[in-house]
Order: C-alpha cells, then sequence, then structure tokens
C-alpha cells in the first residue's frame, strides 16, 4: 500500500478556543440576524486594534466592502479607477460592478506593490486623454504595506481618493500605523484563507464617521427614516450575521498570535533557505511591519519555480504561485494599463509556500526539506 503523506495546506483557518462561546451567546440569546451583539462588539474590537479614531462597519465580504467603498468614494457608471494589478481579482471587480472602469498601474520592486512613479504616469495619461480618475485602489499584499507615504503624496497632490484593499493585511503596520486605516476607505476581509477569519466577511474602515454610517444604510436595504419601508437610494443585502461576527470576537483575541506565528513561518523560511543564492525574499523596508500573510519566495525562472512547486505537490505540499496581475488576466486585457514588467516577471518566478498559523515544526520542515532537495 502506498502511503499519502499527511497534506500540509497553505493557509487554513485557525480557531483560537473563544469562537464556540460567542456563536452559542447568539444561539443562547436567539440573536440569529444581520445586526446583534456580537456585531457590535467585533466591530469595537477592530477598532480598538485600528486605533487611530476609526470607524468600522462589518460586512458580508471584503468584495461587499469595497462595492461600497467605491461608490462612497463617488465612482459612477463611464469613471475610471486606478487599479494596483499584482492582487486578487476580488481588488477591481467591484469596478465592474459599478459600470466604472479600470486602468491598471504596476508594482515596485521595495514591496511589490503599487509604483508611486508609475500611478503619477497614469494619472497625467488619463488627464490629458479622459479626465481625472475619480479613485485609486492600492493593495497591501500578502500583508506587505505599500508605499504609504508616496501614494498618499501622489493621490493628495490630484485630490484622488484612495481605497486602500488591506483585505490581507489586518495585523501589518506602516511607521507604527495601522493598514487598514491609510485610505479614505479601507477594506478588511475575514474569508477562510486570510489571517483571520469569519468564514466569510469583511469590514469598511475610515475616519470618516459619515462614510461609516452611509456604509451600514447602503449594507441594509437603505431604507429610509420612516414607520414603513421607503426607499429613495438602492440598497444591498451586506452587513455581517450575528452568528459569524461571534467567530470573529473569537479570533480578534488571538490576532496577534496569528501575526507572530505567520511571521515567525517567515523567518523560518529564511534561515533554512536564505543561503540558496537563487532563492530571493521581500524583506521589510525601514518601517514596515508585514503580518507575513502568506510566505513568498522569488526563484530565477518560471521553469524553477515550477520544478519546486511541483516537487512539493509530489509530497502533498500546497503552495500557489503569486497573483496572476490583473492586466493579463483575459476578463481584464481589454483595459488600459501602465506597466514596465515587474508584476509579469513576479507572476513568472513567485511562489507562495504554506504559511498558516497553524503549521508544526515538522510541517515546515517538510517544506525546507523537498525545497532544498530541488535547489541543492
Ligand atoms: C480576499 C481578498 C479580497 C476579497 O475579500 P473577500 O472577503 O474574500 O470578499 C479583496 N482583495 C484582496 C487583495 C484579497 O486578498
Amino acid at each position: 500500500m502506498i502511503e499519502t503523506k499527511e497534506k500540509i495546506w497553505l493557509s487554513s483557518p485557525h480557531m483560537g478556543g473563544s469562537e464556540q462561546d460567542y456563536v452559542n451567546e447568539a444561539f443562547d440569546t436567539n440573536w440569529i440576524a444581520p445586526l446583534g451583539p456580537n456585531v457590535n462588539a467585533f466591530e469595537h474590537a477592530i477598532t480598538e486594534n485600528l486605533g487611530d479614531g476609526v470607524h468600522v462597519a462589518a460586512l458580508s465580504s471584503g468584495t461587499a466592502a469595497i462595492h461600497l467603498g467605491l461608490q462612497l468614494l463617488g465612482v459612477e457608471k463611464g469613471d475610471e479607477v486606478l487599479c494596483q494589478s499584482f492582487t486578487f481579482s476580488a481588488s477591481a471587480n467591484p469596478i465592474m460592478y459599478l459600470g466604472a472602469t479600470p486602468v491598471f498601474v504596476d508594482s515596485e520592486k521595495d514591496t511589490w506593490n503599487m509604483s508611486p512613479s508609475l500611478l503619477r504616469k497614469a494619472i497625467e495619461n488619463r488627464i490629458l486623454e479622459k479626465g481625472a480618475p475619480k479613485a485609486i485602489i492600492a493593495v497591501h499584499l500578502y500583508g506587505m504595506p505599500y508605499n504609504v507615504e508616496a501614494i498618499k503624496s501622489v493621490a493628495n497632490e490630484y485630490s484622488i481618493p484612495v481605497l486602500e484593499d488591506s483585505a490581507e493585511a489586518l495585523g501589518s503596520t506602516c511607521m507604527n500605523k495601522a493598514c487598514g486605516t491609510f485610505g479614505d476607505i479601507g477594506v478588511l476581509s475575514f474569508n477562510g484563507n486570510k489571517i483571520i477569519t469569519t468564514s466569510g466577511g469583511g469590514a469598511l474602515v475610515s475616519k470618516n464617521k459619515l462614510f461609516r454610517d452611509k456604509a451600514i444604510f447602503l449594507a441594509t436595504q437603505a431604507r429610509d427614516d420612516a414607520p414603513h419601508y421607503q426607499h429613495s437610494n438602492v440598497g444591498y443585502n451586506y452587513r455581517m450575521s450575528n452568528v459569524l461576527a461571534g467567530i470573529g470576537r473569537g479570533q480578534m483575541e488571538v490576532l496577534q498570535d496569528r501575526v507572530n506565528a505567520r511571521r515567525s513561518n517567515y523567518e523560518f523560511y529564511e534561515n533554512k533557505l536564505g543561503s540558496i543564492k537563487e532563492i530571493e525574499f521581500l524583506d521589510e523596508p525601514e518601517g514596515f511591519y508585514s503580518n507575513r500573510w502568506l510566505s513568498c519566495i522569488l526563484t530565477p525562472s518560471f521553469e524553477i519555480r515550477e520544478l519546486i512547486r511541483l516537487a512539493l505537490l509530489e509530497e502533498n505540499i500546497e503552495s500557489r504561485p503569486l497573483w496572476k496581475p490583473l492586466h493579463m488576466q483575459p476578463i481584464f486585457t481589454e483595459y488600459k494599463n501602465f506597466t514596465d514588467g515587474t508584476s509579469e516577471s513576479l507572476f513568472a518566478r513567485g511562489l507562495c509556500l504554506p504559511s498558516g498559523s497553524n503549521l508544526s515544526l515538522t510541517d515546515l520542515e517538510r517544506v525546507t526539506d523537498c525545497i532544498k532537495k530541488v535547489m541543492l
């Protein structure tokens, strides 16, 4: 009989222990609804964690938060929205929901996130050809903060608001301030594979309380203030369930433990593989603190990347190529892009290694032993 080795996942949920108690509380008190004490307490915990006087609306997904966020920033049919190309498709799909047009901007090498100089080039081109873009979507990919100061300064120069996609970066900071607090609107995700999870969920964050209040209004079917059901706006059913918010409450209690565990995965990989000169890691620039949601490596070529990926697969270890840039995605190739080959090269050469906060030392050693066998 051939024994299959135990599967090592890329990033799997990791409960802390008290989630079930909060979920039971929802059942015991019959708060089985898209509002209730768990939702309020979860929002409070996020607010406390992010600091800087932010207001938080818990929603059904990060994608829903981006959809509402773009609408709050005034994005309408026919408008252009600048979006980081090197990201997950959910960053850009809500642009399409609104009938707006995405324009993609490539990454810089230091953070793998939106290049401030290409952002400027894109804005100047669009102002000449069409008029100023309505919003900028910048992403803290894999938990590494984007160049917050430089992006903000370009955005301010042209008075274009920033939607900060922090779906992968809860627990990351830049210059000691929390990711999620930098944009005019910030977005978090609690999907099953993220650093903490409610199985599915998200949040919209803003220092502007009006944005938070309007988001909740729109997320709960946009009911006017009247005894009957009256509507003057198109609404959505995007609020978070009180049952799922119970999971979120428990997860917030262990967030820093999860960050520490993922950062130590990254350190383990760097220690064990750093001496192999063909393998590169993404260091944190001065003042940047990544939650290391996923640990990523860069290899010299697509062929070597594939050798490693397939060798891991053979050992029943899940790994994943870096995100395919959106300007290369069949659904988005027709849209304008301002690129210089950076994200295309990252996509060809990069691999995400198993990164869960619940991996054992034995799991991590299986990963590095397998990669060493390919490379040495
Ligand atoms: C997960 C993710 C989203 C979407 O969040 P959901 O909660 O899954 O809808 C958006 N952007 C990025 C970069 C993500 O990783």
